[in-house]
């Protein structure tokens, strides 16, 4: 049975060999990651070879997923580690000024003084140091270590709760997105995206330089949640981005959040990515903790649209085996049924109305498929946000790229073929593809939707029934 929920594998040392990538696609990998906060471009040039070439190997559609590092504020070089115990005072500095203070390290952020008020709290290396801000001053910022710990190069520093005036898309992000484009990446995230004219941005970029990439909100922040409807609504992803949401939010309301925005998506038709620490201890262990698996499988049973791997893919030890571990959760909690979070899908249109018609009649129908004809890929999508219960969405599209677009939809098994002039000579060259590749049995009950106005002249979601 086909795994309904994608996988997505962040690469990095660990992974960007072709033999690993081999096996990692193999495993079950729909998407792979490359985070530009550790990324250079001439790495980015052979993942992404790598990757199609793997792809092409293997038969299977895979994509590529940019992470934009956003507005990251990161510690500069410290030329020895800083030792801390509590009450250490550590003067927070922009590069261009001297330290003015006996512990001192610069950031990359200007602003960050222009930002942050005396009483806040500034964390560095993912939670492990927190300090507190005593003074600001024009480009120096002075906080007192409230844990003992060692402060090092190019960490990560989070301000939760404050509000930071960074453009949506830095120089370096700029930079990043014209190479993305120039490979054709299929999806770019962006990093600390806190409302939606940051969407809007990045996506005029990108349809400027006559891409249909997707844009996805890596949901990071306080600032994010608050916006979360609005985000929602003008992403074309979502992605619960728990390794810094668990930073700038408390960590009890992490659980809440990520609930209530798997619903709300669910709700609204748009996908929905679980990320960061999901089989953390694997990056080390060969077998995850059964916390790890449980975490696992609430977003399976959420009926999240993805999972995704980081740390354990990309630096861990046991790459492929950590995808072979989601694989195996996924299919077996999805065996046992889901949240059901679809049955409240707010509609807006007329022709949701016959996609609904159509996901019941394949409810009713044990063993049953689906077959899509999509273009643009957007009733595929219309399909899959409403969660057919068994049926496996094949969304058959004569587009590659919109065929790897679709590879973060739940349940969408998304094959390319040409269209043809005469519908019925599409629809029967995909059964039989289908059936060539045992995908579907002789006759098993079909439902067919179809969107392909454009080949055939009929009602635009037309549903049809048959056996294959
Ligand atoms: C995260 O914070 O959970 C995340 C996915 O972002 P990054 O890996 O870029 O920190």
């Amino acid at each position: 049975m086909e795994r309904k929920t994608r996988i997505i594998a962040t690469l990095g040392p660990a992974s960007e060999s072709p033999a690993v990538l081999t096996r990692l696609v193999a495993a079950g990998a729909n998407v792979f990651r490359l985070n530009m906060s550790h990324a250079s471009h001439p790495w980015v040039r052979t993942c992404c070879a790598r990757i199609r070439e793997v792809a092409a190997k293997a038969g299977t559609p895979v994509a590529i997923l940019m992470d934009l590092q956003g507005p990251s504020i990161r510690t500069g070089d410290v030329q020895e580690p800083i030792r801390l115990v509590r009450g250490t005072q550590v003067e927070f500095r922009n590069r261009s000024l001297r330290a003015a203070a006996e512990f001192s390290v610069t950031t990359n952020y200007s602003g960050l003084s222009k930002d942050v008020q005396p009483g806040d709290t500034l964390v560095v290396d993912n939670g492990v140091l927190r300090f507190r801000i005593l003074s600001v001053e024009k480009g120096r910022v002075l906080g007192k270590a409230l844990n003992r710990g060692v402060l090092m190069s190019r960490r990560h520093i989070n301000l939760p709760g404050v509000r930071l005036r960074f453009p949506p898309l830095t120089a370096k992000d700029r930079v990043d997105l014209a190479l993305g484009l120039e490979l054709e990446m299929d999806f770019f995230a962006l990093s600390f995206v806190r409302d939606a004219s940051h969407l809007a941005a990045l996506r005029r970029r990108i349809r400027q330089a006559g891409s249909s990439a997707f844009v996805i909100a890596k949901i990071e922040d306080q600032e994010a949640v608050r916006n979360i409807d609005d985000l929602i609504s003008s992403a074309d992803i979502i992605m619960i981005a728990r390794g810094d949401l668990g930073i700038e939010c408390p960590l009890e309301e992490l659980p809440i959040i990520q609930r209530r925005t798997i619903k709300q998506c669910i709700i609204l038709g748009t996908p929905v990515i679980v990320a960061t620490h999901m089989l953390e201890s694997m990056i080390v262990n060969p077998v995850p903790t059964r916390a790890e698996v449980t975490d696992v499988a609430n977003a399976v049973f959420e009926e999240a649209d993805a999972v995704m791997l980081s740390g354990e893919t990309s630096i861990g030890r046991f790459p492929a085996r950590c995808v072979e571990v989601m694989d195996r959760i996924a299919r077996r909690i999805e065996r046992s049924g889901g949240a059901g979070y679809a049955e409240h899908a707010i509609l807006t249109r007329q022709d949701q109305l016959t996609v609904r018609a159509a996901v019941v009649l394949a409810d009713s129908m044990p063993d049953s498929a689906m077959i899509v004809f999509t273009r643009r890929g957007s009733l595929a999508r219309d399909v899959a946000h409403l969660r057919p219960r068994r049926a496996v969405i094949y969304a058959i599209t004569p587009d590659s790229a919109v065929q790897r677009r679709l590879l973060l939809c739940r349940g969408v098994r998304p094959v390319q073929l040409p269209f043809q002039a005469d519908p019925q000579a599409t629809l029967n060259e995909a059964i039989d593809a289908l059936r060539r590749t045992n995908d579907l049995k002789k006759g098993q009950s079909l439902v067919i939707l179809s969107d392909v106005l454009a080949t055939n002249g009929r009602d635009v979601g037309s549903i049809v029934y048959r056996k294959a």
